[in-house]
């Protein structure tokens, strides 16, 4: 496995891949990384010969009061997991090589509308520093496909826009989330919370399970259906941001017509703000 830094590094090793493989997948990352990631790295394996994957915590996608600073990095066990999942090239940037004219001079990238809503308006900036980044990331690597996961809804649906609205020529794949037992999303940040906390967690999956079971049910009262959530998120012991009915396509807020659908939540509990969503196809 090949452990790179620079721009021009990565494009000579993407270039000898491409001598030996018709295909090459993609997988950017923060690191700190679990079975999540490694599922990601299994689905590009799947349909490309080669994988590379990205390790690089984005300053610019962090708000001035968030835990950049804290992000949990663990390299040497991520490279021990990568060699393990057959990945071929990891590229770890630094900041000098991804922010060259640093994070506040730099060209940026920003999807309207979709980048505002639900996460957007609580993380004002979060989205263009992930579309930026994610911008560069493909130009750099200039993969065949990139996969990212369905546990940040928003972030694949706003990739997509992204992808499309640029002519960015890469598939870009959503890949299952990957959860621990009791249904908790895996997350680099569920190790925020306290053990009680954590026996807590999984509340915020079974009150999408539960919302999503209604609107199958045919219920159309979509406010009603996510107060309740609301409610019984805030019952153990959640802060929620929003707890959402939208529509997978544009995240618009769903209609009685539509019947394929997202139920997405962001809900805070102790240091950790966690995220989760489940699919519905009526
Ligand atoms: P991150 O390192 O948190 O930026 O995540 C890198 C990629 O892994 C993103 O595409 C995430 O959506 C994805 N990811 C994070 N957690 C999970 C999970 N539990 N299951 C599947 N994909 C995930």
């Amino acid at each position: 496995m090949e452990v790179v830094h620079s721009i021009e590094e990565i494009r000579r090793e993407v270039r000898n891949l491409r001598n030996r493989s018709a295909t090459i997948g993609f997988v950017p990352t923060m690191g700190n990384l679990h079975a999540g990631h490694l599922s990601l790295v299994k689905d590009a394996a799947a349909s490309c010969g080669a994988v590379v994957v990205s390790i690089y915590v984005n300053p610019m996608q962090f708000g001035p009061t968030e835990d950049f600073s804290t992000y949990p990095r663990t390299l040497e066990q991520d490279l021990e997991l990568l060699r393990e999942a057959g990945t071929i090239t990891v590229f770890q940037p630094d900041d000098e090589a991804m922010y060259p004219h640093g994070t506040t001079g730099q060209t940026f990238v920003e999807v309207p509308l979709m980048g505002e809503m639900l996460c957007g308006a609580a993380r004002p900036g979060h989205f263009r520093g992930v579309s930026t980044v994610v911008a560069r990331l493909l130009n750099i690597v200039q993969p065949d496909l990139a996969v990212f996961g369905k546990k940040d809804y928003q972030q694949l649906a706003i990739i997509r826009r992204m992808v499309a609205d640029l002519a960015i020529p890469v598939e870009i794949v959503g890949g299952e989330t990957i959860r621990a037992e009791d249904g908790l999303a895996l997350s680099s940040r569920n190790r925020y919370l306290t053990a009680e906390q954590r026996r807590q967690a999984p509340c915020l999956y079974a009150s999408l399970l539960e919302a999503a079971e209604q609107v199958r049910a045919g219920r159309q009262a979509f406010a009603q259906i996510e107060q309740a959530a609301l409610q019984e998120l805030r019952g153990c012991g959640f802060q929620p941001d929003y707890v959402s009915i939208r529509r997978q396509q544009d995240l618009q807020p769903a209609g009685a017509g539509d019947r394929v659908l997202v139920v997405l939540a962001a809900a805070r509990l102790g240091q950790a703000r966690l995220i989760d969503n489940v699919e519905i196809v009526l």
